[in-house]
């Protein structure tokens, strides 16, 4: 199994880079945020006790993350196409964790580990122009700051027609916190993964179609 890992801070556009390459490339994107909020949303026992961390931008324990991510890989597991870690190892002990499980279940599999880079002041605007799709299946992301990703109508899914909201945590308070907490394990992760391997470094100060062209070269792809 082929898997990339894409780290960077909240809002530094992973969710966005993972679609195109989901939908150009036929890569299937795991994305634990996404995962947490459909648990709140159907209001499942993993719901309740994640419900109010999520929200005050504090990261889930690492092995209710843990096992999310290990049941999503078994029941969606299919040889022959990439996986997109987004979100996910956010700490050193995840990241060790999902080595233990690959070698136990899935032996041969590479992780490779792309760091999305950006000033930090560009990632405040985006989070706080953000908004989603009410419509926990479906959580697609749109910008009033960029005409690009705005919806078609305003405050109106493209896709499914539900009301856009903005996320619980896309406010000041917690867009503070989520950045520290990035930034504390940011280090330790990146030391962790360049024991093995170097750490591919892409710039996402840019439109999306360029960052994505920029990926593919980046990993050698046409
Ligand atoms: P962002 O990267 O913009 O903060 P996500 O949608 O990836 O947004 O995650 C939202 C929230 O979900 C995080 O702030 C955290 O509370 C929880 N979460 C997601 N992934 C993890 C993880 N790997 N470990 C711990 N908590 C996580
Ligand atoms: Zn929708």
């Amino acid at each position: 199994m082929n898997i990339y890992v894409f780290l960077g801070p909240p809002g530094v556009g992973k969710g966005s880079l993972s679609k195109l390459c989901v939908e150009k490339l036929g890569w299937q994107q795991l994305s634990t945020g996404n995962l947490c909020r459909m648990h709140i949303a159907n209001q499942t026992d993993i719901g309740k006790k994640i419900d109010f961390i999520i929200k005050s931008g504090k990261l889930v324990p690492d092995d209710v993350i843990t096992e999310m991510v290990s049941d999503w890989l078994i029941k969606n597991y299919d040889s022959n196409r990439t996986i997109i870690l987004d979100g996910f190892p956010r700490t050193v002990i995840q990241a060790k964790a999902i080595d233990d499980l690959l070698k136990e279940k899935f032996p041969g599999s590479k992780i490779n580990v792309v760091k999305l880079i950006i000033p930090e002041k560009t990632v405040i605007s985006r989070l706080t122009s953000r908004l989603i799709c009410g419509n926990s299946k479906c959580q697609a992301v749109y910008s009033t700051m960029t005409k690009a990703l705005a919806p078609k109508d305003i405050n109106v899914c493209d896709k499914c027609s539900c009301k856009l909201i903005k996320r619980q945590d896309d406010n000041e308070q917690s867009i503070k916190e989520r950045l520290a907490v990035y930034n504390e394990h940011e280090n330790e992760l990146l030391k962790y993964y360049s024991k093995n391997q170097k750490i591919l470094d892409l710039n996402v100060e840019k439109n999306l179609d360029e960052v994505f062209e920029d990926f593919k070269k980046l990993i050698n792809l046409k």
